[in-house]
Formats: C-alpha cells, sequence, structure tokens
C-alpha cells in the first residue's frame, strides 16, 4: 500500500491517513489545501489527480459556469441548486426540480401550457438541470411563473 502522507497534489497537501476506507477499500486520507480547509479524500482521486483541491479550485475554475448558474436561479423561485443536492422532492426522482431518472441517466423535464418538453437524457443530474434551466429561461414568463 502507498504511502501518501507529505506529498502534495495540486493544492492539496497529505496530512495522514484517517484510517477509514473508502467502498473502493481505497484508504481515505486527510489533506489540507493551500486555502487552509482540510479534506478528507480516498488514496485513488488523489493518485489519479482527480481531486486537486478542496472546493476553492473547482470554485475558481467554475466560475463562469456558476455564473451562468445564479443567472438561472432567478428563475427557481429563489431555491439554490445546492440546497437539491442529497434532499428529497416529493415531485421527482432525481432531487433536482423537474430533472428524474430515465434510463441510466437524467433528463429535464418541463410543462408549460399543457406542453410537454422534454430533455436529451443526461448522464448526470446536474447536466440534465442545466437543460432544465434553459428551458425555463426559453419557456416560461420572467415573473411570476409557478
Ligand atoms: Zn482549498
Amino acid at each position: 500500500m502507498k504511502n501518501l502522507i507529505g506529498k502534495r497534489y495540486g493544492r492539496l497537501t497529505v496530512i495522514e491517513n484517517t484510517g477509514k476506507k473508502a467502498h473502493s477499500r481505497e484508504n481515505i486520507y486527510l489533506c489540507q489545501c493551500d486555502c487552509g480547509n482540510t479534506i478528507e479524500v480516498r488514496s485513488g482521486l488523489l493518485t489519479q489527480g482527480k481531486t486537486k483541491s478542496c472546493v476553492c479550485l473547482y470554485k475558481d475554475t467554475r466560475k463562469k459556469d456558476l455564473s451562468e448558474l445564479n443567472q438561472a436561479k432567478k428563475y427557481i423561485d429563489g431555491i439554490h441548486i445546492d440546497l437539491f443536492d442529497g434532499r428529497s422532492n416529493k415531485n421527482n426522482t432525481s432531487g433536482f426540480k423537474g430533472v428524474s431518472r430515465h434510463g441510466n441517466g437524467y433528463r429535464a423535464k418541463i410543462t408549460v401550457k399543457g406542453r410537454v418538453y422534454l430533455g436529451t437524457t443526461r448522464a448526470t443530474k446536474k447536466e440534465a438541470y442545466k437543460d432544465r434551466l434553459k428551458f425555463e429561461e426559453e419557456l416560461l414568463p420572467r415573473k411570476g411563473e409557478k
């Protein structure tokens, strides 16, 4: 088993082995990010370069996307997208408003004036949710729609 302690991956420095195991049986390491946060990461994500920071790098690189999403947020009753994560919503099966499971993926769905619009099937909820936001932007009135 490789010892990762003291190694750097992107903005992360591996501090210690938490002693926990991921489902994949990889060790889970406690890492300190350059921004000061500490996070627990399984070894594979580090060694494969998939995790290079806590959320700060992700935030930096996704800023543009996020600002687009923030724009779109106006149209979803002021509910933050993040709040959908891990929550169930009685109206759908994905936790994202207007997104439901379809086959192996997810797709957006919106009903406007009795007409149903369906998005392409996407691999992730978030992609499908973007479709949904696009639908909302294109199809719904900008204000007062519920
Ligand atoms: Zn960070």
